[in-house]
Formats: structure tokens, C-alpha cells, sequence
């Protein structure tokens, strides 16, 4: 049995058809994690969906309006790029309860899975790149307001931006001096570092330049990675990322968004991970966390894999690696 719970639903499947997105992979992970005995049936908790109240933390009235009544217009259901539904708006409340689950079980275990989530492109007011509604946006805030967390760090790993997250938190950055100067231009002088500092939520981003979204609001840290990085290069930059995050800025949770799209046979991604490589980099995120005892809940994001077995590998992964250091 793990020492920590992992939050699962059969209704974590989007109902999105033929898609690059592969809406089977929650299930999957499930799957596998049985099976190779990574976990048990009793390690699962099931959720509930979150309340309208919990995602009118994060999202407008206007928008949850429109979802609720199926009154995107066109233009609003296209940049979300999954078709709308109401079962699918089902499918989003469900993965928005799971994390806030996730949240709570990790205040309490050190560490908690959502096998699902991570939906970081999502907006206050609209959907984008396969996201309806900011799952770990609505679970910070839930944790905030139920006075269980004071401050969050946000540690995204997925392929593309997390310009969902940079846009909800950028209302709480404070105005601060740069990043110290760090070793990481002298690894890589072409990739780039910017940042801000936080105010209540402290968000980190590393990720592909070249890549979705076209236009990336600022996050506490942003690291624009070049294309075809390896893993070695990459596991640098997330050190030095993280570090220099920790440097200045202490928060009770970090949300880790574990995105599978670094992966060298991703078909979205332009980066040149070897699965190996992207358990190190859990690893090392659980690593640092466990050394400060920050809990840390996990998410799992993007994964477009050539072959959806990859994907399910890289994710399942990430469960044995806190197994291993949390066990
Ligand atoms: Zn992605």
C-alpha cells in the first residue's frame, strides 16, 4: 500500500472524440499502476466535482454561465480546441474536485496524486489548448480560503506555457528585483530566464519557447527553454529554476504540474526527454520538496505521445518515483 493517496474517476474521460489528445490515458494510468502493482485498489480515492462556488474562485460568472448553459459562441469553442459538451463541463468539475482532494490529501500525506488535471491553459474567462477550467488554480484557492495554506508554488513541466496560471496569479505579484544570477546562462546561453516575484502564489514555468501558446504572460519565473533540449540540459535548468524559487519564496504547497509532452516522441513537443530523464525530473521536484517538507500535489497535464503507451509510462512514473522517495 503507498503512503499516499491517489485521486482517480472513470469520469476523468473527456468525451472529445477522435483527438490529439489521448482522452483514455486517465484510465490507463490506472490500469497500469494496478497492474504492475505500483498501487493498489485501496490507494484510490474517488472525488466529487467541485461546487460552482469552488470554481467561481478562479473563473468569471460570465464564463461559468456559458458553460453551464452551452452558450459559447463559436470563436470561444474553437480556441478551447475540444468540443464542447455538457458532459465534458461534467468532466472538468470532476478533475477541478479531484485536485482540490489532491490538495487536501497531500497537506495531510506530504505528497497526493490527481491521476488527471493539470489543465493550465485555462483562463479566469475562457478555455484554451484543451482546457475548460483551471483545475489547480481552483484547488490553491480553495485550500486559501479554507485558511489551510497561506502561499502555493506552481511548478509547471509541461511542454507548453502555463499561461493560464501566469494570467490568474499575475494579480498577486508585488513588484521585486530580478532573479540573483544564476549558473544556468552559463549552461545554456541560449535559453532565457525571466521573472517577477509573487504575491500569495509563486508560479514556475519551464518550457518550450517555440511552442503553443503564441503569447506568454509572465510568470514568476519562466524558463524559454530552445528547441531539442536533452535531458541533462533540462534537469539543470529545473534545479536552478526551482532553486532560485525557493530562494525567495516560501510556500506551504506546491502544485506540481507533471506535463508528459517534454518526451523526445511527443507530437506536440519539441523538446528531446528520454523517459528515464523525465523521472529524474520528478525525482528531483519531489526530491527538493521532501528535503524543505513541502507537500507537494501532483497533476498530470499534456502527453501527446506517437505511441499513447509512452505517455502512460512517463505518468505512471511519476507515482513510482514518490513511492520510491516518500515510501
Ligand atoms: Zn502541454
Amino acid at each position: 500500500m503507498l503512503p499516499f493517496k491517489l485521486i482517480y474517476s472513470d469520469g476523468y474521460y473527456l468525451p472529445i472524440g477522435a483527438h490529439v489528445f489521448p482522452a483514455q490515458k486517465y484510465q490507463q494510468i490506472h490500469n497500469r499502476l494496478i497492474e504492475t502493482g505500483v498501487a493498489e485498489a485501496s490507494d484510490f480515492l474517488t472525488p466529487q466535482p467541485a461546487s460552482d462556488q469552488d470554481i467561481l474562485l478562479v473563473h468569471t460568472p460570465q464564463y461559468v454561465q456559458k458553460l453551464k448553459t452551452g452558450t459559447l459562441a463559436a470563436r470561444e469553442e474553437m480556441e478551447m480546441e475540444i468540443p464542447f459538451s455538457p458532459e465534458l463541463v461534467r468532466a472538468f468539475w470532476l478533475a477541478a474536485g479531484g485536485s482540490i482532494l489532491a490538495a487536501e490529501c497531500a497537506l495531510k500525506d506530504r505528497i497526493a496524486f490527481n491521476i488527471g488535471g493539470g489543465f493550465h491553459h485555462a483562463f479566469p474567462d475562457h478555455g484554451e489548448g484543451f482546457c475548460m477550467i483551471h483545475d489547480v488554480a481552483v484547488a490553491i484557492r480553495r485550500m486559501q480560503r479554507d485558511d489551510k495554506i497561506t502561499r502555493a508554488m506552481t511548478v509547471d513541466c509541461d511542454v507548453h506555457q502555463g499561461n493560464g496560471t501566469a494570467a490568474i496569479f499575475a494579480g498577486t505579484r508585488i513588484p521585486g528585483g530580478p532573479l540573483p544570477s544564476t549558473s544556468a546562462s552559463v549552461l545554456n546561453p541560449s535559453a532565457k530566464v525571466r521573472s517577477a516575484h509573487a504575491g500569495d502564489v509563486f508560479t514556475i514555468s519551464l518550457h518550450q519557447e517555440n511552442n503553443y501558446p503564441p503569447v506568454k504572460p509572465p510568470s514568476s519565473i519562466d524558463v524559454d527553454l530552445p528547441d531539442g533540449i536533452g535531458d541533462d540540459d533540462y534537469l539543470a535548468w529545473l534545479d536552478n529554476a526551482v532553486s532560485c524559487g525557493l530562494r525567495q519564496f516560501e510556500p506551504d504547497l506546491i502544485c506540481y504540474i507533471a506535463g508528459a509532452d517534454p518526451y523526445r516522441e511527443d507530437q506536440l513537443g519539441g523538446l528531446a526527454l528520454t523517459i528515464e530523464g523525465l523521472k529524474r525530473r520528478d525525482e528531483l521536484v519531489f526530491r527538493v520538496a521532501r528535503a524543505r517538507n513541502i507537500p507537494v500535489m501532483v497533476t498530470y497535464a499534456g502527453g501527446y505521445a506517437l505511441r499513447v503507451e509512452d505517455t502512460v509510462t512517463i505518468h505512471s512514473n511519476t507515482v513510482l518515483a514518490a513511492s520510491v522517495l516518500f515510501g
